[in-house]
């Protein structure tokens, strides 16, 4: 048996890339993005009282991971990407029917838009609905995830001059906090566990219509070097 579904909306997020976009919604709160809503849900009718929640979940398509044979394991990047689990313990992008669920903040409605932070969705996710976060029955007192108890250790992060001076006017020409999206985002240390950096190699990722570049100085610190318009 099938079953059809189709997108409510896309969203237009700040993450034009999946490298560096953080593993989980709500680790970098400056991860902002509008869901587009397209008909017939672009209507008032459709988002009437969602002004009193602070909180929805998101379910998405993972439109960028998706694959004809389904996988039983993965290898979750979060245990350095050597060990594999089984599909259903993880939140591996790769899996059945490729659906994702994000609880993020709604910042602000109007008809047909959302406007939302804390985001961890690429830049054109297409989002089948939209739940309320009903704190009551959404947080579970004594919960655990033995795999992944805490979230992902932050490394330091620090500016050359010029960069900050770069992400300062971006950020106005913006009206994004975009200093403070590139600082969250890169404290987790996108790159994957098993590469030991090199300190001269230069990494490098975009948010919004920026490339951003850095180094390690040490494998345990962060430097960013440049935030430069990106050419596409
Ligand atoms: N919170 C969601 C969940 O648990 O279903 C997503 C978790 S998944 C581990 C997060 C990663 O998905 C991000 O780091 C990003 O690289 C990737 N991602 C986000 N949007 C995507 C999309 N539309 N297609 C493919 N990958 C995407």
């Amino acid at each position: 048996m099938t079953y059809s579904v189709s997108p409510i909306g896309f969203v237009r997020s700040c993450f034009k890339e999946k490298f560096a976009i953080p593993r989980q919604p709500q680790l970098a709160p400056a991860a902002r993005g509008v869901l587009e809503l397209v008909a017939p849900f672009d209507q008032p009718e459709a988002i009437q009282g969602l002004e009193q929640v602070s909180h929805v979940w998101l379910l998405f398509v993972f439109h960028q991971a998706l694959e004809d044979k389904p996988r039983l394991k993965v290898r979750p990047p979060r245990l350095g990407g050597n060990q594999s689990m089984g599909v259903f313990a993880t939140r591996a992008t790769h899996r059945p029917n490729g659906i994702g669920q994000s609880v993020v903040a709604l910042e602000k409605i109007e008809p047909g838009k959302l406007w939302l932070s804390g985001i961890d969705l690429l830049d054109g996710t297409p989002v089948l609905d939209i739940k309320p976060y009903v704190p009551y029955a959404d947080q579970v007192p004594g919960a655990f995830n033995h795999m992944a108890a805490a979230a992902p250790r932050l490394l330091p992060v620090s500016w050359s001059q010029p960069a900050l001076e770069q992400a300062e006017l971006h950020a106005q020409r913006l009206s994004e906090p975009l200093v403070a999206l590139i600082e969250q985002c890169l404290a987790q240390d996108p790159r994957p566990a098993y590469q030991t950096p090199e300190p001269e190699r230069r990494y490098g990722a975009k948010f919004w219509d920026l490339d951003v570049h850095w180094h390690y100085p040490t494998p345990a610190e962060i430097r960013i070097l440049d935030v430069v318009l990106a050419n596409d």
